[in-house]
């Protein structure tokens, strides 16, 4: 019989912890079950990850007992925690908070520390003799009722502190107790009616005849549809089942409300040649049965989706399992409802904008194996299969598969590694792979499949570049008459500009003066439907002045345009047209997303303006012209990786034009003309932009010719957070001179691009090296050197393996 348990909290904590199994526990507590255990005067939830006969030598104090066991069955199972293992030993992030990512959100307890205004607490408050701050705490926990420490320091951050609190409870003004807060997310159950016929044993009602009769026709049914048919008929029900004519059960159901994509036919095409030729070799890799790379470089609307789901249609056949990776923002209803068309309900949805209960259940459905196919966004990586055959990545170039967050992992990437342990094919799609990935395709790591026609031999755009120096104003002459030929001819057109609001920031022309986020190092962007001036990184907002605050000079002008300036400028030039905007301010509300997408699908929308959400995924024949208002807002940003994205956005956004029967014409306005990535893009020449991009790449020793870590330290107070970097600077330099000498780089430490960002000072330190090992061993010691000199400080490392921003 195992004694002891190891466990992985869900907590920001490396180590893992041992807990004696309580007799009624032994035998049915299993490695991969979650349980409750104390943890520092609280309890938490954790991972079973190891069971032991003996607790570990090293550990000689009294091991707690495990708590409570939380699962009859384990949620996650060996093939999931090696997945899991790999990760958190990859991005240098603790077990369990990495299993915990994999999760649906709704399934760790833990106890928090919960206030209560004592007695004494009240009368001192009815008093009024206290301060001020004091006054404003107690009587929020008055208003609440019992609140929680951690949102009492949220909502009055920097004036109350952790210790303050515990000092008025010694002196026996405040409770604080530790109790399990919020509620578990449990499977739905509804109840339902079976018909089962035979004899009556005793006479029936009319009603209940009438009840029966109809069951009989329904075989089974809800309560609750019961209900809607039948007044009051919980008496009827009861007497039927004595009678033994129905019987009544629980079944499971799922909560699936938001994602019900619309039903539509995509009928199965007959492949194109070029695909057939692809497909054949896909399905070399997937009888192998072993593990296959491919990366398909695909131009736009080449028929890589098309790929994607004969290849899933074999993999099912042999019983496999398939996980489809998608961006985010391209889970539109098209893709979806293509899906389902093809699949049935054979498939389970995991992205963000699920509600808990929906996300749940759509896990549920995997975990159980009642489906085969997941399709998610990057957490759909962890989808809980036990025979994965095939793991998908569409537009596998594409940032949003790096959480920028808490565990910094790339999907991709994982996709890669799941792939490789389950023994699975691997599919990564796009028309302008990342660098890596190109690069690992040249070097044999995967095998290159490509797609260099569109379906039926459509033609690509026809892309043109504008000098922005030579013209004046924000259309250039050549844009407008494209979109005024488009509208002639009832076409649509979609207009790229990655700046949302209406102004970029304002400036007063007689003193110079422009407004600043108090907790970014950015300007404020003008909005003018609320006339607000607002931070694009942290949600600050104030109304926008009428005057210069400083000089009160009545000039004030807003300099740089955004999204909703361009639709007004459009409605101006073009007063017949019906312009739709989609950006962050516009898709606010659940599914405006899709129906913005839907009016453009049913020509309702002339011109669609609109930020990086118009980029991708959609599919919409009657978009002719593309136009892309200034290229030159990705080029400019500080990261290795500004021409890469340019090249990419370029190129995705100019194929969404011509996708129909009729030909596309794409307008690039830039004060760059002559850049690379600017001119590749026109010529739809990836594999040229790539020939110049990894040279540069290769000249300064940036991935894929080498490895990065960002170390980032993020801290409340300026001075400290300084401190604590020039700290880490010096360590760094001590390992360096010791172990890492060779093979090894370190640039900075220096202030972050941003150097304060949501009210928090930033410094950064680059490590650039060649062997994944070296880096992490130093990445490792670092953060253990520096572990003591941050404690106490309010200030963070943030550790950033293979970063894809560094800013
Ligand atoms: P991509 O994923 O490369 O953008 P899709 O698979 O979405 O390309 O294909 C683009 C369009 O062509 C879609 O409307 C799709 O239904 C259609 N299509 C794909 N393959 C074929 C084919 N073999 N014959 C006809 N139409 C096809
Ligand atoms: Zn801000």
């Amino acid at each position: 019989m195992k004694e002891i348990v190891e466990v992985a909290v869900g907590l920001p904590v490396f180590k893992t912890f041992h807990y004696r199994i309580p007799e009624k526990m032994k035998g049915s507590l299993q490695v991969g079950m979650r349980v409750l255990v104390p943890f520092k005067g609280r309890k938490v939830t954790g991972f079973a990850i190891n069971l032991l006969d003996q607790s570990p030598k090293e550990i000689e104090e009294k091991l707690l007992e495990v708590e409570d066991l939380l699962d009859e069955v384990p949620l996650i199972d060996p093939q999931m925690l090696r997945l899991c293992r790999w990760t958190a030993d990859y991005y240098l992030y603790p077990l369990g908070e990495v299993i915990k990512t994999g999760l649906p959100p709704g399934l760790h307890l833990k106890s928090e520390l919960i206030l209560t205004l004592t007695q004494q607490g009240m009368e001192y408050l009815a008093q009024g003799g206290s301060e001020a701050i004091q006054q404003k705490i107690f009587r929020e926990i008055e208003r609440c009722g019992k609140v929680s420490l951690k949102r009492m320091l949220k909502i009055f951050p920097g004036e109350v502190t952790k210790s303050q609190l515990f000092s008025w409870m010694r002196k026996g003004l405040l409770n604080i107790h530790g109790a399990i807060e919020g509620k578990e997310i449990k499977p739905k159950f509804e109840r339902v009616v079976k018909y089962r016929g035979g004899e009556a044993v005793r006479p029936i009602s009319r009603k209940q005849a009438e009840v029966l009769k109809w069951m009989e026709e329904k075989g089974e049914v809800s309560y609750s549809e019961l209900g809607k048919t039948f007044k009051s008929p919980s008496k009827a029900i009861r007497s039927l089942e004595e009678n033994g004519l129905i019987s009544i059960s629980d079944r499971e159901v799922c909560r699936d409300l938001s994602l019900r994509p619309e039903l539509k036919s995509y009928p199965k095409p007959e492949l194109s040649s070029d695909q057939e030729k692809i497909l054949i070799e896909i399905l070399k890799g997937i009888h192998s049965k072993q593990f296959s790379p491919f990366l398909i470089h695909g131009v736009t609307a080449s028929g890589k989706t098309e790929i994607y789901l004969r290849a899933i249609e074999e993999v099912l056949t042999q019983g496999k399992e398939a996980i489809v990776l998608v961006p985010e923002i391209s889970l539109t209803p098209q893709l979806l409802s293509r899906f389902k068309d093809r699949f049935g309900e054979n498939l389970a949805l995991l992205h963000s904008g699920l509600g808990k209960g929906e996300r749940y259940d759509q896990w549920r459905k995997i975990w159980k194996g009642g489906v085969k196919i997941a399709v998610g966004a990057r957490s759909a990586i962890f989808a809980p299969f036990k025979n994965v055959g095939i793991i998908i990545v569409d537009e596998e170039h594409d940032p949003s598969y790096k959480q920028e967050e808490k565990l910094r992992y790339h999907a991709r990437d994982l996709a890669v590694v799941r792939a490789k342990q389950d023994g699975a094919t691997l599919l990564l799609g796009s028309a302008t792979p990342s660098l890596e990935s190109f690069y690992n395709a040249e070097n044999g790591k995967f095998h290159l499949l490509s797609l260099p026609e569109r379906i039926e031999g459509k033609p690509l755009p026809r892309v043109e570049v504008v000098d922005m120096k030579k013209e004046g104003g924000l259309l250039s002459e050549k844009m407008r008459r494209a979109l005024q030929k488009s509208i002639e001819e009832k076409k649509q057109s979609l207009l790229f500009l990655n700046r949302r609001g209406f102004a970029n920031f304002i400036l007063c022309p007689d003193c110079g003066l422009t407004f600043k986020c108090p907790n970014c190092s950015v300007t404020l962007t003008y909005h003018l439907r609320d006339r607000s001036l607002q931070c694009h990184y942290c949600d600050y907002r104030v109304p926008a002045p009428g005057d210069c605050p400083k000089c009160e000079g009545h000039r004030l002008r807003g300099m740089g345009i955004g999204t909703e300036r361009l639709e007004e400028e459009l409605g101006t030039l073009f007063p017949g047209a019906r312009v739709g905007r989609m950006d962050r301010d516009t898709t606010t509300r659940r599914r405006s997303h899709q129906q913005i997408l839907k009016r453009l699908e049913t020509g309702k929308i002339d011109i669609l303006v609109g930020t990086q959400m118009i980029v991708k995924g959609h599919d919409f024949p009657n978009v002719t012209f593309v136009g892309v208002v200034s290229a030159d807002t990705s080029l400019h940003f500080p990261d290795f990786r500004a021409s890469e994205r340019t090249f990419q956005l370029l190129t995705q956004v100019a194929g969404r034009a011509g996708r129909g029967a009729a030909f596309g014409e794409v307008v690039i306005q830039t004060f760059s003309p002559d850049h690379y990535s600017i001119l590749k893009a026109k010529d739809h020449d990836f594999i040229g932009f790539y020939r110049e991009e990894v040279e540069f790449r290769r000249a300064l020793e940036y991935p894929p010719f080498s490895r990065l870590i960002n170390f980032r330290l993020v801290g409340n107070s300026e001075r400290r957070t300084k401190a604590i970097a020039e700290e880490m600077g010096r360590i760094a330099q001590s390992l360096l001179r010791k172990r890492y000498q060779k093979g090894m780089e370190i640039l900075g430490p220096s202030t972050a691009p941003f150097a304060k960002m949501r009210g928090k000072f930033r410094w950064q330190m680059l490590a650039k090296g060649k062997s994944v090992p070296l880096l992490h061993q130093f990445a490792k010691e670092l953060a253990i050197r520096l572990e003591d000199g941050t404690k106490g400080t309010g200030v963070n490392l943030d550790i950033d393996v293979d970063p894809v921003f560094i800013l």
